[in-house]
């Protein structure tokens, strides 16, 4: 990646709910943590071309009082666990644990835990990937100028027919998510 413009690591920004692991309402045990098909070998393509990975989820179940802070650290430790096992590193994860009534500036599409992110990481947001399944996704994406993926299949949130979305691309699977962005990092020789 030594032609890329700010010569630093390029990092894809991945979604949990409905993209890293199974869609499930105010998902709150580690018990039901489940990686969604192709999360895998997706995620081992992007690291083996040298990206690094930051998921960024909102939780408001956190201040709805459903599940705590640290109900949300266990699954994110069990989700590293399981992907470490495949030789996946994530870089970082970050979370919006307000309800939209609290009006933070971290709750998706908000650009809050992405500036985080970036901050933390030292990479450049519109040089940045973001997957994810939610309108809030890609109105975030577009936010921060990354290149944005929608993830459609049974494993994501139903969205309503009503939602104005312009992603990038729509993907089935995070596994097609990763073959385009191959294809896009070799077409610009990086
Ligand atoms: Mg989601
Ligand atoms: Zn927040």
């Amino acid at each position: 990646m030594n032609n890329s413009p700010s010569q630093r690591r390029r990092y894809v920004l991945l979604d949990r709910d409905g993209t890293l692991i199974v869609h499930r309402p105010y998902l709150g045990r580690v018990d039901q943590v489940e990686l969604v098909p192709g999360v895998v070998e997706g995620l081992q393509n992007l690291s083996q071309l040298g990206f690094g990975l930051a998921v960024l989820t909102n939780q408001s179940g956190i201040g709805r009082g459903y599940f705590t802070a640290e109900d949300v650290d266990r699954i994110h430790a069990k989700i590293r666990e399981e992907l470490a096992a495949a030789g996946v590193v994530i870089d970082g994860f970050y979370c919006c644990p307000h309800v939209p009534e609290d009006h933070c500036t971290c709750r998706k599409p908000e650009p809050g835990l992405a500036l985080q992110a970036a901050g933390e990481l030292g990479f450049e947001l519109a040089e940045s990937f973001l997957i994810g399944d939610n309108d809030c996704d890609i109105h975030l994406g577009a936010r921060i100028r990354a290149t944005t993926f929608l993830v459609k299949n049974a494993s994501s949130v139903a969205l309503p027919e009503s939602a104005v979305l312009d992603p990038d691309y729509v993907v089935g699977d995070l596994g097609e998510a990763a073959r385009v962005i191959a294809d896009r990092v070799s077409a610009e020789g990086i």
